[in-house]
């Protein structure tokens, strides 16, 4: 299966510190370095305790007790023989439906491009952009109602964010 490459991923200090709350060194560390290699493969693992042992330098042991830990504590999941992440299923769940993505009927881009003002900003000289209101990525729609106009710079900064989110 043909997958898209993540070379980085997002890592927030404060929400990972609060995700990793009473867990052990131990385990934070087999976290990091499952959660690494998921990254780094952007998809679930192969349970090869003897390899991935290895890779957290550990005993083999100790390593399938720390990952019973670990699944315990909804950290990262084992199904198939493989071990994934919640935000991972998720993530690659979006990039299906982005490649899936079919493009906005001309009658539609005309009409929303019409509107000639950023519906953020109210600023009326271009670059503009075509936003889904409830970002595509999260379930909206091609329908006029779900699309407007706004500014390069409003629609980077509200990203695939929803209205409310964006407002907060
Ligand atoms: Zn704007």
């Amino acid at each position: 299966m043909a997958r898209t490459a993540i070379p980085y991923f997002n890592f927030y200090p404060s929400d990972f510190m609060h995700g990793v709350r009473g867990m052990s060194a131990q385990e934070v560390g087999v976290y990091t370095m499952l959660l690494c290699r998921i990254y780094e493969q952007s998809g679930p693992i192969e349970y090869n305790v003897i390899r991935l042992s290895t890779y957290c330098g550990m005993r083999e042991k100790t390593f399938v007790q720390v990952v019973e830990k670990l699944i315990s504590l909804g950290k990262i999941t084992l199904g198939n023989g493989l071990i994934s992440i919640k935000i991972l299923d998720g993530w690659v769940s979006k990039t299906k439906r982005e490649k899936a993505r079919p493009s906005i009927p001309l009658n539609i881009v005309r009409n929303v491009r019409s509107q000639g003002h950023c519906s953020y900003c109210g600023k009326d000289s271009g670059p503009f952009e075509i936003d889904h209101i409830h970002p595509w990525s999260k379930g909206g729609s091609h329908n006029r109602e779900n699309l407007t106009l706004s500014c390069r710079p409003c629609n980077r900064k509200k990203r695939d964010l929803t209205l409310q989110e964006w407002m907060k």
